[in-house]
């Protein structure tokens, strides 16, 4: 791992934050809920914090947690329902005390809000996405701050983010955020779990996320909320991968955004990546949702990770899963390796019966032809994209 602590990540630091102008901020459940519920406190301190990045022109979309812990405590359950209905019914009655808690905080400083409630499958039609973004930007627009949380009511695993920390980095994407702040009951990331050793360490700058980041992260589990830091590291690098910086800090700590906005150096700061995925890449390989999976030969692996190529019907070996035309799905070495991601040109069904043919065959196969690609090169992200720290849209 590298840490950086020299004067130019500090400088930078400072330059990225200083010139971000749209923001998402995360609260996780441990920051806004204790063993009563709401920390009204707490919600106070971060709306007034968030309505003087108002006052520099700072837009701010609040991705908020704590429909669930404070549904619980509002209802009189100690623990979370085992049932999914059970969970839904508490989101339901907590979102309704979380949602206007921020109002009346916000109210106080003559802040509009608005609440947002969307799920995984928002994101995974393009339609729909792009439909998100206009309102976002249209509240925006009107000075307005969205407050965004899962719809935990309707959504079942398939159209799940699965946590908050996922969903906060798909709408950095979503906005074309410049900086994320993750709020959470923790100092920023440790490595070790601080909670148990008095001798961890915290880290200061991540200036990429690697296997070991990801290593110290996994020894830290969430405890109100679903994520954990592991889920805190992913999200932060996804918004590295668009270029977006990413501070974990301590939501707890009273005038934390303030001091962040400073630059002063509080939690972890994650930099950005220089070559990032654009914003359609990212989309295949972040927001949508895998829904199958495609094994191809070994020509076709070459040609796809070497060479640069689509993915032609001739280099395909199985087909799994149930996917539909557009949909994203895996590809996989015959050795089950995951290769990339790509946004398919034929549904699971026809592929089947075009596997294996040469691209002039498939007309006679199928009786009609969408493409010569199965998946084209541009609706394709390689996966040593990501650990490489991304590639620019070729
Ligand atoms: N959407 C959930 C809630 O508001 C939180 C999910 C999470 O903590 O990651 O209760």
């Amino acid at each position: 791992m590298k840490t950086v602590r020299d004067k130019d990540i500090k400088e930078s630091r400072k330059a990225l934050i200083k010139r971000a102008r749209r923001v998402v901020i995360k609260v996780g459940s441990g920051v806004l809920t204790g063993k009563d519920g709401l920390n009204r406190k707490i919600i106070r301190d971060l709306a007034s914090d968030m309505c003087a990045l108002r006052k520099k022109s700072i837009e701010v979309i609040l991705v908020s947690s704590g429909a669930i812990s404070s549904g619980l405590s509002k209802i009189g359950l100690t623990k979370r329902p085992d049932s999914i209905s059970g969970k839904q019914a508490v989101a339901a009655v907590g979102q309704a005390s979380l949602i206007m808690a921020w109002e009346k905080v916000f109210e106080r400083h003559g802040q509009k809000v608005a609440q947002i409630l969307i799920t995984r499958d928002d994101f995974n039609h393009r339609g729909r996405y792009l439909n998100a973004r206009n309102t976002i930007f249209t509240l925006l627009a009107w000075k307005i701050v969205p407050i965004i949380n899962e719809n935990d009511t309707v959504v079942v695993d398939e159209i799940k983010f699965g946590d908050n920390d996922n969903l906060s980095a798909m709408v950095t994407s979503l906005v074309d955020a410049q900086f994320l702040v993750s709020l959470t009951d923790l100092e920023g990331l440790y490595d070790m779990d601080p909670r148990v050793h008095e001798d961890a360490h915290l880290i200061p700058v991540v200036d990429k996320v690697s296997r070991e980041i990801f290593r110290f992260a996994g020894s830290i589990p969430g405890f109100l909320g679903t994520g954990g830091m592991r889920s805190k590291i992913r999200a932060a690098q996804k918004a590295s991968l668009g270029g977006v910086p990413t501070v974990i800090a301590n939501g707890t700590k009273p005038g934390i955004i303030r001091d962040i906005f400073r630059g002063e150096e509080v939690g972890t700061f994650f930099l950005p990546q220089d070559v990032t995925l654009c914003s359609r890449k990212r989309w295949i390989a972040f927001t949508k949702a895998p829904k199958g999976g495609i094994v191809i030969d070994p020509g076709a692996e070459r040609a796809i990770v070497h060479g640069g190529k689509s993915l032609l019907p001739s280099g395909i070996k199985d087909v799994r899963g149930a996917f539909g035309l557009g949909d994203s799905v895996v590809l996989l070495s015959q050795e089950g390796q995951e290769l990339a991601v790509g946004m398919a040109n034929y549904d699971a069904g026809e592929l089947r019966k075009i596997m294996g043919l040469k691209t002039s065959e498939i007309e006679k196969a199928l009786g009609y032809k969408h493409d010569d690609e199965v998946i084209h090169r541009d609706n394709l992200v390689l996966g040593s994209s990501f650990e490489e720290g991304g590639i620019a849209c070729r």
